[in-house]
């Protein structure tokens, strides 16, 4: 039965959902403020007052504490009905958000496919168990000078999780994204702090995560949901993360919003950790044996790259850089016609395009030459943008080096490959970093470099398109992260919302189960001093 019979599936009435149903109508109201698609629903939508904030923490509050007294099988089955649930909405999730941020329904298709396999796979991964790390360090009695105790160790959920989705991945970095599907799978609860521009597709889903948590029979403060917009946009998510009751945050967007939630994290009475992933300038870097055979290939692919989108996606390419010459010339000269006769795609939001043509506004005044964009106010603004520095001036600039969220690459022109390395380390932090190279090539020269400001480093490929797998590393320096030891993709994105527990000489009766002596699970055992399994 549906936790809400009043509504069917598919259908959103505009507000947060709290203690799985939706709040009473009320409070401050708000729009979508744009719908580049077709529009969906008229609003108005109800900003989260102070009064939900505190219940939604009260009632994740709870939850987390019964959580911990349920079978871990309960919580697998709650992540497999979220994705059958997200999966049935079918063409009406995916028109949504389409309609609620321009991006082409296959893309939308393939990102709500991305986020049904994600949920499945953290309900493997809690099935499974071992994500854990259970090491049982057995007592020695009889060792000398004294005995040893008994003490065993793993991982446990950190408490309810406030997590904030971007703009650009409506599903999969959203409401039931990576960040939501991770910290369900270790045990905490979870509040999503809607996103503005896409309130639909947030409430959609939000209500498929409720049903989920009644049927799969866990408490209803596991998942909330506060919608927020227009006068409350950022209070909403500042009342969150002050909260006493919310332990940790997740967050996916600007290196401006992510700094000023993380700075309200670190400034509580009790400092909490906060995981943002921002922005990321993703240098490819092209060496002159696979610039000479390859160039034309490269120059596609890379264009493809940058655009996918409308280049609004956090691995686009954003720098590109190569050793001057005849080669180098031919790359700007196929990039520059490519990107010409490419097409303008709407935006995200008129803020997200306003503030990306500012930006190159910006990096033409610190000395960028375009190639190509729109060459005056008659032309849509969104038509591709490609712009060209010298590595002097790319080094001199610290607009250059930073990211220009839309449809827009710089190449930088280097004198040699120390300069190439140079440039790479004057990024500081980005995502990935890419690497063009033939065996010829002097690829070891650069992987140091490459790697000392990346989370991923890829070779003769793309960096857009992120796998979501347990070897995956979705983070990397700042800007890209403010955690680099974290990731937000894949597997190991379980592990920001744990900490280890160790427990000294419990008896078997009082351990969690999967430090119990019997259990197979205990994945490391240390006897005597010896690692046996
Ligand atoms: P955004 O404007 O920072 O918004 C992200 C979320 O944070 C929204 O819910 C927003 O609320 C909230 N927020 C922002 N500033 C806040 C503040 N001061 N106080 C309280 N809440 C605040 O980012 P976006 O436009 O959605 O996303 C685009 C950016 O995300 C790009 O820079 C892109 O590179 C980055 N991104 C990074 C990754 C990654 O993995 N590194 C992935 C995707 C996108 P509202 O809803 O009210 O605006």
């Amino acid at each position: 039965m549906r936790s809400n019979p009043q509504t069917p599936p598919g259908v959103v009435v505009g507000r947060s959902i709290v203690r799985g149903v939706p709040v009473a109508p009320g409070g401050d109201a708000f729009s979508p403020a744009w719908t580049p698609g077709a529009a969906v629903h008229a609003g108005p939508f109800v900003s989260a007052s102070p009064s939900n904030v505190e219940t939604a923490c009260e009632a994740a509050s709870e939850a987390f504490v019964l959580l911990a007294k349920v079978d871990r099988s309960a919580r697998a089955r709650m992540l497999d009905l979220a994705a059958d649930g997200i999966a049935a909405l079918g063409d009406t999730l995916v028109k949504a958000a389409s309609d609620e941020t321009g991006l082409p329904l296959p893309r939308i298709a393939g990102e709500r496919d991305r986020t049904v396999r994600q949920l499945r796979m953290f309900a493997g991964i809690v099935r499974e168990g071992s994500w854990v790390e259970a090491v049982i360090d057995s007592a020695d009695p009889a060792r000398q000078p004294l005995p040893k105790p008994d003490i065993r160790r793993m991982l446990r959920p950190l408490g309810p999780v406030a997590v904030f989705g971007a703009s650009n991945f409506p599903l999969a970095y959203s409401v039931a994204g990576g960040d939501t599907a991770s910290a369900l799978a270790a045990g905490c609860s979870v509040i999503v702090k809607g996103h503005s521009a896409h309130p639909v597709t947030g409430e959609l889903v939000a209500r498929e995560l409720a049903e989920a948590v009644a049927k799969a029979g866990l408490p209803s403060g596991t998942f909330g949901f506060l919608h927020a917009g227009g006068q409350r946009d950022s209070a909403v998510g500042a009342e969150l993360v002050r909260h006493p009751a919310i332990a940790a945050g997740g967050f996916t967007g600007s290196v401006a919003g992510g700094m000023a939630l993380a700075r309200i994290a670190s400034e509580r009475p009790r400092p909490i950790p906060f995981f943002a992933e921002m922005g990321s300038v993703n240098p490819v870097v092209i060496l002159p044996a696979a610039m000479k055979s390859k160039g034309s290939d490269i120059a596609a692919k890379i264009y493809a790259s940058f655009t996918n989108s409308a280049g609004q996606m956090c691995t686009c390419p954003g720098l590109i850089l190569a050793l001057s010459g005849a080669d180098f010339e031919a790359l700007a000269a196929s990039l520059a016609a490519l990107a010409k006769a490419g097409a303008a795609q709407p935006m995200l939001t008129p803020r997200v395009r306003d503030s990306w043509r500012s930006s190159i506004r910006d990096s033409i005044a610190a000395g960028a030459v375009p190639l190509a964009g729109p060459s005056n106010d008659s032309e849509p603004a969104e038509r591709p943008v490609l712009l060209r520095v010298s590595s002097a001036g790319f080094r001199a600039s610290a607009r250059l080096r930073e990211e220009c969220f839309g449809p827009s690459t710089l190449l930088v022109e280097c004198t040699n490959i120390d300069d190439l390395a140079a440039c790479v380390l004057s990024v500081g932090g980005s995502l990935t970093a890419t690497l063009w190279a033939e065996e010829s090539d002097p690829a070891s020269q650069l992987l140091p470099a490459l790697e000392r400001i990346a989370g991923r480093v890829v070779l003769n490929g793309v960096p857009t398109g992120v796998e979501v797998c347990d070897a995956m590393v979705h983070s990397g320096p700042f800007p890209a992260c403010n955690r680099p030891e974290s990731t937000a993709v894949g597997a190991f994105a379980i592990r920001r919302w744990c900490r280890p527990v160790a427990y000294q000489s419990l008896h078997d009766s009082l351990l969690p189960a999967e430090l119990k002596s019997s259990n197979p699970l205990a994945i490391r055992r240390i006897v005597d001093g010896k690692w046996s399994c």
